[in-house]
């Protein structure tokens, strides 16, 4: 249980105007009393404005002292409280906005031809599948699929593409490809929509910042579209979408914003089902029909399954076996999860693999430039030098959702150890560039409270793509998340806790 922040005892530099030559000390302080008191109202202004437009997750305190909260991760409406959120939206180069908005369908290309080329994907992670167990399933779901000559004529890419910027070569570099479960399209939009009202109050104007350099964030709708874009091409009205979901998610109302525009402005619905209902309630007729509960499934759209802990037993191992067996759209197929990989990010990243997969240059070269370094263990020298300067790396293993990378000395010592293990233990891992983005000082509200410390923010992209045999339905971009999170917390999970959700001012 963390105790919570300090109240908002300094002015950000944005909010405090320099002290003008010959004021007092005593009307400086006045003035920096008055700062905190316009700070403390616009962060209760915009917790109130989180309730009342649903900018909710659920409550994650103790559940020992307050009863109903142990409820707020299982039954909707029970327990809720504002996202955390950044007070005033952060501030972003458009030259950078717009280059990463633009690799989004290229991306989206990539993930879908990648996703063709089983034996790449097999070879590429068949080191991996030796050392690491949750792989190892997943790959053999693949293989199944494989030997039957499986063949998806719809596919549905739901991802997100992250980014920071370097602030030692000035570049944008792009930290992992989410293909399965890619968080936040439902919440990201009211953020932006959230910063746009802050700043269009007085405030605004108080703060000189123009309400209108934050970009209009689409992402809910644009997401909720494309599976009903993807329900259609399945051609069955009758059938609904299903949701596959944790059993306890706090972050379900990302989820029900997508359920409610789905129902509200494409009647189509949507059912919520975890990996242990599937089983239970599941069957694949003759024909390759996936029915659940007695309906007809036309889109699996994965909101759960992408860690080892959405697999407590074989149960759960069954039903993903199941729904990859059916002829239902699965966001994202096995094919496409793989791709998302952290091992098939650093396959890519190699010299002459884009080229496999791409044939235009230029879009090969986009790419190019916005990764990082990465290495994969086998690299001996690589292993040398980040053992001897930890700092510059991060070290990764094939998992998903935030808390699972190694940073610094804990670095260091993993790999001395798993050097003196012989055998594959490396293979389980990969090797990263360690990108430094600038800090900046930032008002972050959690839990009601305001505080305030020196942050860095991680841009995501979200790209939605559609395809129904050789017709290409939908590839576009699809609205953005910012996340900013304190900098000396190396990892960047908002559902795990270590950043809030933030919009962006292009500069
Ligand atoms: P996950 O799939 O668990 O989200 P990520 O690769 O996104 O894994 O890593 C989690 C977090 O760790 C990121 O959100 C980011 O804050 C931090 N991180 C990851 N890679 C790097 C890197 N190369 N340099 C700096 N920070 C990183
Ligand atoms: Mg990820
Ligand atoms: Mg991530």
């Amino acid at each position: 249980h963390v105790a919570p922040p300090p109240r908002c005892a300094v002015a950000s530099r944005a909010m405090s105007a320099e002290a003008p030559l010959g004021v007092t000390p005593a009307a400086a302080a006045a003035e920096g009393e008055e700062m905190v008191a316009v700070v403390d109202e616009m962060a209760e202004e915009a917790a109130v404005w989180c309730a009342v437009h649903g900018l909710v997750v659920g409550d994650r305190a103790e559940p020992h002292f307050c009863h109903h909260l142990q409820r707020s991760g299982t039954l909707p409406g029970v327990g809720l409280v504002h996202a955390p959120f950044a007070l005033l939206p952060t501030r972003f180069p458009a030259s950078f906005w717009k280059q990463a908005r633009e690799l989004a369908p290229i991306f989206n290309d990539l993930v879908d031809r990648v996703s063709l080329d089983g034996e790449f994907l097999q070879d590429s992670l068949s080191r991996t599948r030796q050392v690491d167990d949750f792989t190892s399933r997943l790959l053999d779901i693949h293989a199944k699929m494989m030997e039957v000559n499986k063949e998806e004529d719809i596919r549905l890419g739901l991802h997100r593409s992250d980014y920071m910027l370097d602030s030692e070569t000035n570049s944008l570099l792009q930290i992992e490809l989410n293909t399965i479960s890619s968080s936040f399209p439902g919440l990201s939009s009211l953020v932006s929509e959230l910063h746009r009202r802050t700043l269009l109050n007085r405030h605004g104007k108080v703060l000189g910042l123009d309400s209108k350099r934050i970009p209009q964030n689409w992402a809910a709708t644009q997401f909720a579209e494309a599976l009903s874009m993807a329900w259609t091409e399945f051609n069955n009205k009758s059938a609904v979408i299903m949701m596959v979901v944790q059993p306890e998610e706090r972050n379900m109302y990302d989820q029900y914003w997508l359920i409610n525009h789905l129902k509200e402005s494409h009647g189509v619905k949507t059912i919520r089902k975890t990996l242990a209902q599937v089983e239970a309630e599941g069957q694949v007729l003759p024909d390759g029909t996936l029915v659940v509960d007695g309906q007809t499934v036309s889109v699996v759209y994965f909101r759960a399954g992408y860690s080892p802990n959405d697999y407590p037993s074989e149960a759960e191992w069954r039903a993903r076996l199941l729904m990859e067996q059916s002829s239902a759209i699965k966001c994202p197929s096995i094919s496409y999860h793989l791709v998302g990989t952290k091992k098939i990010q650093q396959e890519l990243a190699k010299p002459n693999i884009l080229e496999r997969f791409l044939n235009n240059k230029e879009d090969i070269s986009k790419l190019r430039k916005c990764f990082a370094g990465l290495w994969s263990l086998d690299n001996e020298e690589i292993v040398k030098t980040a053992i001897e300067k930890p700092d510059l790396f991060v070290l990764k293993p094939q998992r998903e959702g935030g808390g699972n990378n190694i940073y610094g000395h804990d670095l260091r010592e993993t790999l001395v150890r798993l050097q003196k293990e012989q055998g594959e233990a490396l293979a389980a891992y990969i090797l990263m560039q360690r990108i430094f983005p600038r800090a900046s000082l930032t008002h972050l509200v959690q839990g009601g409270v305001c505080f305030e410390d020196l942050t860095i923010s991680e841009l995501g992209i979200f790209g939605a793509y559609l395809r129904n045999k050789d017709k290409v339905v939908l590839n576009n971009q699809c609205g953005y998340l910012m996340r900013t999170k304190v900098s000396s917390s190396n990892e960047g999970g908002v559902a795990a806790g270590f950043a809030v959700l933030d919009s962006i001012l292009l500069t």
